[in-house]
């Protein structure tokens, strides 16, 4: 019994310790202040930003199609390695929608303003190691370009990108679900996730309405690259030949994808490297 006593002060502490870990919502539009500023503290400083976008999705599926999956693949990711996550951030390169209806296509210059802004007051909340999940292909190059240009001046905090990479244990079995040959926009990998995260999203009906076929229209053109190719082949702004939802398919994607990121999500926790590579730069470029 003397030793219980000695031991259940350290136990209750460990429990509630827990209890209050595991209370913290990951999500930061749920946080109260208080337990914000404990979140920040369990994330290590690290936040993830998944980016969507407001824009048609084929004939099926929600315009936030690309907010629902990288949200899905955070939530996913943070169940396994906490991290403090966004909430709903739809701002982003999206022009070549703008022909179809839904589409929030917002200046060059807010979209650049608001990610720079969004990573500023992160900082200021002590997140000071930002990740970009992009949940939408027309943003792949702004983020990058965005990436880049946190080398034109010093900040307190870093941004990375999530890259995700070859999966050995998930990659065979989504290889063996996949039917489609042509799989982009809306396609069977997107339309299997948003299966996934709520059926009642897609609309399967609406699939029988609208082509996703390439209409290849600017095949002529040799060497270059402009910015209506996308409208020249997928002017229905979807891009898929064979497009059943396969529960299991988004499943794995989602899960294939989440487990990548929590292991970005670790690293960053822990390891400075970054940082200190920005710092000694910094330091060179202004000598
Ligand atoms: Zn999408």
């Amino acid at each position: 019994m003397k030793k219980l006593k000695v031991f259940l002060p350290a136990l209750f502490l460990t429990t509630v310790l827990l209890a209050q870990q595991t209370s913290l919502s990951f999500k930061m539009e749920e946080l109260t202040s208080p337990k914000f500023a404990k979140a920040v503290d369990l994330a290590g400083g690290v936040c993830v930003i998944p980016l969507g976008i407001i824009e048609k999705h084929g004939p099926h599926l929600p315009l936030g199609s690309d907010l629902y999956e990288s949200r899905e693949v955070a939530f996913h990711a943070a169940e396994k390695e906490y991290a403090v996550i966004f909430p709903p951030y739809f701002v982003g390169q999206i022009f070549e929608a703008t022909h179809q209806p839904g589409a929030i296509a917002y200046s060059n210059e807010l979209m650049w303003k608001m990610l720079e802004e969004t990573c500023k007051e992160l900082s200021r909340n002590g997140l000071k190691k930002i990740i970009l999940l992009n949940g939408h292909g027309g943003n792949g190059s702004f983020l990058q370009y965005f990436c880049q240009s946190q080398l034109a001046k010093q900040q307190d905090y870093v941004v990375v990108m999530f890259r995700p990479g070859n999966d050995p244990v998930n990659g065979p079995e989504i290889k063996s679900l996949k039917k489609a040959k042509l799989d982009g926009h809306a396609g069977e990998e997107e339309t299997s996730m948003m299966y996934y995260i709520n059926p009642a999203l897609v609309d399967q009906e609406a699939l029988k309405n609208e082509s996703g076929l390439d209409q290849d229209r600017l095949s002529k053109l040799p060497f270059g690259y402009t910015g209506i190719w996308w409208y020249a082949k997928y002017p229905n702004h979807f891009a898929s030949d064979v497009n059943t939802p396969n529960k299991r398919l988004g499943e794995l994607l989602i899960t294939s994808d989440a487990g990548q990121l929590a292991e970005l999500i670790k690293f960053l926790k822990k390891d400075n490297t970054i940082q200190q590579l920005q710092e000694e730069f910094f330091k060179k470029t202004h000598d």
